[in-house]
């Protein structure tokens, strides 16, 4: 008889685990809090415009990658126009009254004929940083089994792939971006590398890696938005007869000796399993639905002291206005410093989505702005209602009032004003302190493996951004890809990444929906 999964989150990590359970033969049930798959992946409607909320570039969008091949077996890519910009974003450095523009081009030699007319002191550093760019665009990172069942010839081959971008590897691993800007004499340079994503503790090395992945067009923005590129994992994982219950919110996992066995929902009800997975926020998983008792000080250490990826605020507009001759993104100084949650500011980032014809109608725009913001102080509003609400307003208005300055007269044009905070991103998602993307890279995490098991507890494991340092949509559809391989091992089967024959039959299955 086959085995049955439960997997906790319909996430990017918890879909891909329940597909590849699947294919692979087991049984499986996905519990979800809310009534739509997705998690942080996702898009939702005001008025006539679609607002995206998440993806900005996903790794292997393009054909001949690794990647685009594993999301080509989870049914995501078929069908799926990407759009791949010209620019990254344009940053403007300096002050408000002696700035320039930071252009990060796409094609590597128009970046580095820029940088060099911006800055022909660092000809030398910029050509370093070309030639990395390139290098790093000619390696697939990406392996087909998971390290943990990796034997020496399949280490041998990594190191050979490897071997183009070693030595860069070594030379910027142990920088963040704020490091690696210094060796850079153009304070706009500095200045404009420290804010490519305006976290300057970022590791260099993956930013670079980043600026590669765009450079060779692997990352794109797929037409439709991230809740329907998300849709289409799902909708094969059902077709394959997989099950997934929505408005379904796990309240603790059963374990008996040692041994999980099943979960428990919030309205009693209990479901039992072979095996559980919990593809949703760590610190929840460890320390409400396991109650703390499976630790070690390790994942202590983690949970006290790793920093995450700041929560965003994110203000989202429907504005009657067409932005499509504007750069899609752009980060601008102000002529005066303004305050936001206590802090002061003196530039803001814009992006517009024209480029995706089907997130608003024609000649109308959605526009957005965002920050890295202070979950604590948002925490202290959450039970003051007209308090919170009263922030949320007087941020999106002083953002807006940028805005303004900017695009004279935009004010008027705006027909929908969304705001979300750390607190809207938590409560949506369960993710601690409404990260977005979970642990930080930074020189420290990058490379850290974490376990997808707990110590002392039998068939469980963890899946998604919690137990992958980084995060993000391909990193953590890799690592459940890997787990369920690694599942397979322990199982005693073969890794399949198609169903076995005769197998498609039995689907599809039909979403549960409980109402709340
Ligand atoms: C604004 C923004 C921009 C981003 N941009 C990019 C990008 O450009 N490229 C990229 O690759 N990544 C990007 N990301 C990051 C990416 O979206 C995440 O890293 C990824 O989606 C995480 O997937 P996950 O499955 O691990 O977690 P989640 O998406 O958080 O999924 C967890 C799921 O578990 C559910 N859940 C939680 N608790 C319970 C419970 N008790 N019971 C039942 N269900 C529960 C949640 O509702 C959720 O559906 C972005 C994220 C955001 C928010």
């Amino acid at each position: 008889m086959n085995k049955k999964i439960i997997i906790i989150g319909s996430g990017v990590s918890g879909l891909v685990a329940g597909s590849y359970a699947r294919m692979n033969g087991f049984e499986t049930e996905i519990f979800e809090q809310h009534n739509l798959p997705g998690g942080l992946c996702t898009t939702w409607k005001r008025k006539d415009y679609l607002i995206d909320g998440c993806i900005h570039w996903l790794f292997g969008s393009a054909p001949g990658t690794t990647l685009h091949r594993f999301w080509e077996e989870l049914g995501a890519i078929e069908g799926t126009e990407f759009v791949f910009h010209e620019e990254l974003t344009r940053i403007e450095t300096g002050t408000f009254d002696n700035k320039k523009t930071f252009i990060i081009h796409r094609d590597a030699d128009k970046l580095s004929a820029h940088m060099k007319e911006l800055a022909p002191e660092d000809s030398e550093e910029i050509d370093y940083l070309i030639g990395m760019r390139k290098r790093l665009s000619t390696v697939d990172m990406t392996f087909e089994k998971p390290m943990a069942l990796m034997g020496m010839k399949d280490f041998q081959h990594i190191m050979k792939s490897m071997k183009p971008i070693w030595k860069d590897y070594k030379a910027l691993k142990k920088l963040s971006l704020n490091d690696y800007s210094q060796r850079f004499k153009s304070p706009h340079l500095r200045d404009g590398i420290r804010r490519i994503l305006d976290i300057p503790e970022f590791s260099a090395f993956a930013m670079i890696l980043l600026l590669s992945c765009l450079y060779n067009k692997t990352a794109g923005f797929p037409v439709g938005g991230s809740l329907n590129f998300i849709q289409k994992v799902e909708k094969q994982y059902r077709e394959r007869g997989g099950k997934i219950h929505y408005s379904s919110r796990v309240d603790s996992i059963i374990v008996k000796k040692n041994r999980a066995v099943g979960i428990k929902l919030t309205d009693g009800t209990e479901h039992f399993a072979d095996i559980v997975i919990s593809a949703a926020d760590g610190y929840s998983t460890i320390f409400k639905m396991l109650k703390g008792r499976y630790i070690n000080h390790s994942i202590k250490k983690y949970y006290k002291s790793m920093p995450l990826f700041k929560p965003f605020f994110y203000l989202s507009l429907g504005i009657n206005r067409d932005f499509s001759a504007e750069p899609h993104m752009s980060v601008h100084l102000t002529q005066k410093p303004f305050e936001l949650e206590g802090f002061t500011c003196d530039h803001f980032g814009f992006k517009h989505y024209c480029f995706d014809p089907t997130l608003a109608p024609k000649g109308k725009s959605v526009v957005e702005i965002l920050y890295s913001s202070d979950y604590n102080w948002w925490l202290k509003l959450k039970n003051d209602k007209k308090s919170y609400t009263a922030a949320k307003k007087k941020i999106a208005d002083t953002l807006i009032g940028e805005l303004e300055k900017l695009y004279p007269g935009i004010t008027k044009d705006i027909e929908v004003i969304d705001t979300a905070t750390p607190l809207t991103f938590e409560r949506y998602t369960g993710n601690r302190e409404g990260s977005y993307e979970g642990w930080l890279l930074t020189p420290k995490t990058m490379g850290l493996t974490m376990k997808k098991t707990l110590p002392g507890l039998k068939n469980f494991y963890m899946a998604g951004q919690w137990v992958h340092p980084g995060g993000g949509l391909s990193l953590v559809m890799k690592g459940s890809r890997d787990l369920i391989w690694q599942i397979c091992h322990k199982e005693g089967k073969e890794f399949r990444t198609r169903p076995p024959d005769g197998f498609e039959q039995a689907g599809p299955s039909k979403a549960v929906r409980n109402l709340p």
